[in-house]
């Protein structure tokens, strides 16, 4: 038990703080939001200790307007709610305490301590080291040294305007550097999704993985496959949404960490057209995501999949099927293989799979078919992907073009601009040709 005790004090830096002063980080209280302050100035007034910490504190120091403010304090989930009424305590396994103002929450957290090897044994890890219970309530000192990075075990605190940092994380940050706490190849393999974390972090913030952080993914990469498909997920969207996708799955393929979450990639990114679509999707998104748009999730995954569920309807209608519903099932195996690995929700797949039928029926342009297609409630996001299937030269630009006049047509112009069945025809003759056979291994389903 002593021995455990001074285990986890010595391996994983000191108890003994830095506490960086106002001056030297510069971050004031007045940039945390005011229902964080008001919880914090609480909680203190009451003796306990309470703290902004993590992603806030880290985003701060790099200029960055924080996501939300989460709050770590010795008091127990109780005390909180005892401290601040309009509060209430969620989670079973690890209990949390969300804090109201306005229309603002807060998230409160009691300190808690990681594992150690005693508890390995005592079964709180898996066969590879997966952490399975980390609810244990613990000191300061024990939370810094349960978070991932340095870099995310910052506490700030608004009445004194002072960090504390157990482990150097203020250094890394200014030298830019992204640091495990503690010994890598044991912290990836206790949550495995660490990896993708460190992945999202060096590519977001333009950080350097330190050597001894960056040497165990790729051999541990593998482990990905013990993680619920349903927290993969989460963790996949927001590297997504991190507004540095591109960057994010380049360096997810450079350290094999790719396999676990979209299986297909590799085949898709191996024909110069599925990668060029999959880049020009995802920079897309990112240029969306910096000017402050939304992105629809279903939109992006779509994108991901969409030239492996063009060469499997291809495969498919080889064997003689009809195009739709070879199509249909092509994008029910796409979807299966990749749910395997990674559970993308029914509210996504549900419009991806719009997204997909629609894109057939955008280049079917004869008789009455386009304005049944404009009305339909997923047409704008189906004509932005035909689009970027244009912009890459997987389709003719010219079909593109086609609809973003017949949009701003007038009713009487519209008629005009329909096709007749003998021009779709010789149209997809034309195309067929080897002349522009470029835009043809994996032809419009
Ligand atoms: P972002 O919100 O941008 O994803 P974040 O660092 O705030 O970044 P959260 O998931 O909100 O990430 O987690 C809050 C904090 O909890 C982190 O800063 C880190 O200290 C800790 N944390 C989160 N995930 C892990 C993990 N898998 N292992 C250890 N600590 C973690
Ligand atoms: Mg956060």
């Amino acid at each position: 038990m002593i021995r455990s005790l001074l285990r986890r004090v010595f391996s994983r830096g000191s108890t003994k703080p830095k506490v960086i002063a106002f001056a030297s980080h510069g971050i004031a209280a007045a940039s945390i939001s005011q229902c964080a302050r008001r919880v914090v100035e609480a909680l203190q007034g009451h003796g306990f200790k309470a703290f902004v910490v993590g992603g806030a504190v880290r985003d701060l120091l790099l200029a960055k307007h924080p996501k939300d403010f989460d709050l770590a304090t010795d008091a127990h989930p109780e005390q909180v709610k005892g401290v601040f009424r309009r509060s209430r305590i969620i989670g079973r396994r690890f209990r949390l305490v969300h804090c109201m103002c306005g229309n603002e929450t807060v998230e409160v957290a009691t300190f808690r301590r990681g594992h150690d090897q005693e508890e390995d044994a005592a079964g709180h890890t898996d066969e590879h080291g997966r952490l399975l219970r980390d609810n244990v309530y613990g000191s300061q000192p024990d939370d810094a040294a349960r978070r991932d990075f340095t870099i995310n075990a910052l506490f700030y605190d608004p009445a004194t305007q002072e960090i504390v940092d157990y482990h150097n994380g203020w250094a890394d940050l200014k030298k830019k550097q992204l640091r495990m706490i503690g010994d890598p190849d044991i912290r990836y393999r206790e949550d495995p999704v660490r990896m993708l974390r460190a992945v999202r972090f060096a590519a977001a913030y333009g950080l350097e993985i330190e050597k001894k952080t960056l040497a165990p993914i790729r051999p541990l990469a593998p482990l990905l496959q013990n993680v619920p498909p349903a927290r993969l997920f989460d963790e996949m969207l927001k590297l997504l949404l991190s507004g540095h996708a591109t960057q994010c799955v380049t360096r997810l393929r450079r350290e094999g960490l790719h396999h676990g979450l979209l299986p297909l990639l590799d085949v898709i990114l191996e024909q110069p057209l599925g990668e060029r679509f999959v880049m020009l999707a995802l920079n897309t998104t990112d240029v969306r995501i910096l000017e402050g748009k939304p992105v629809s999730p279903g939109f992006l995954f779509a994108a991901l999949l969409w030239h492996e569920v063009l060469a499997t309807s291809k495969k498919i209608r080889e064997g003689g099927m009809a195009p739709m519903p070879a199509l249909f099932l092509a994008m029910d195996q796409v979807l299966d293989t990749q749910t395997a690995k990674l559970a993308i929700p029914r509210r996504y797949t549900t419009d991806m799979k719009d997204l997909w039928a629609l894109q057939q029926r955008l280049e079917n342009r004869t008789g009455r078919r386009p304005f049944r297609v404009l009305e339909h409630p997923r047409f704008r996001a189906a004509y932005d992907f035909l689009q970027l299937r244009c912009d890459c030269g997987e389709l003719e630009a010219e079909v593109g073009d086609w609809w973003r006049r017949f949009q701003q047509a007038s009713a009487h112009e519209r008629e005009g601009m329909l096709l007749r069945e003998g021009d779709a025809k010789r149209r997809r003759r034309r195309r067929r040709k080897p002349s522009t056979a470029q835009a043809q291994p994996d032809a419009p389903v």
